[in-house]
């Protein structure tokens, strides 16, 4: 199965995704997480991405573009993956229609994740990850069960995004609505749109994605 996990900054994606990963053996493929490492690592891509994730704006097409061609032609995609974070404009989702028909892929379920703007901001500057297996927590909602410990692995490092502060929040905000929102009626007139409230807890999320995928009863 092969699906994309839509909505704003601190929507629940990447937490989503890899509940998904962890129960279905479904691969994440995050395009910010790929863009990071490549901003990390210093290569030519990221000297390109870099300064255009720290204000908040949307990287070019043509590099997301290239990355995700590159990933989803790996093998372990080819038992299925979840697109978190891409496609992020019309021109993306049309080429990504294009990278898949290629491979004789096809795209099964579009989850919209719906929360509402005000909630977000203080989502996104609450959360943090582990730094060994990049497990999802949050300062306020989502505590690990022993303080400074990672649920997950064990780890004991933890880290924060540069651009998970309240100022660069609200501009990944207006590019969502301005350029990711439009998304919506693309893949809503396909019949692949399912919808999600992001704004129940975690669990409760989890149950509903399962339902719309046909994992578990509604
Ligand atoms: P994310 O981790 O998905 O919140 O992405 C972090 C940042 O990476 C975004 O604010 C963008 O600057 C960049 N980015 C990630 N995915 C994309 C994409 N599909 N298109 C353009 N920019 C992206």
């Amino acid at each position: 199965m092969n699906l994309i996990l839509l909505g704003p900054p601190g929507a629940g994606k990447g937490t989503q995704a890899q509940r998904l990963e962890r129960a279905h053996g479904l691969v994440q493929l995050s395009t910010g997480d790929m863009l990071r490492a490549a901003v990390a690592a210093g290569s030519e891509v990221g000297k390109r991405a870099k300064a255009v994730m720290e204000a908040g704006q949307l990287v070019s097409d043509d590099i997301v573009v290239g990355i995700i061609a590159d990933r989803i032609a790996q093998d372990d995609c080819k038992g299925g993956f979840i697109l978190d974070g891409f496609p992020r404009t019309v021109a993306q989702a049309e080429a990504l229609d294009t990278m898949l028909a290629e491979r004789g892929m096809k795209l099964d379920k579009v989850i919209d994740m719906q929360v509402d703007d005000d909630i977000l901001v203080e989502r996104v500057s609450g959360r943090y990850t582990c730094a060994k297996c990049n497990a999802g927590y949050h300062d306020k909602f989502q505590q690990p069960k022993v303080a400074g410990v990672c649920d997950i692995c064990g780890g004991t490092e933890f880290k924060r995004r540069a651009d998970d502060n309240a100022e660069t929040v609200r501009s990944r905000l207006g590019a969502f609505h301005a350029q990711t929102a439009p998304l919506l009626p693309y893949y809503g007139a396909r019949g692949v749109l399912g919808t999600v409230d992001g704004m129940a807890p975690i669990d409760e999320v989890t149950r509903q994605i399962e339902a719309e995928l046909g994992f578990a009863a509604a």
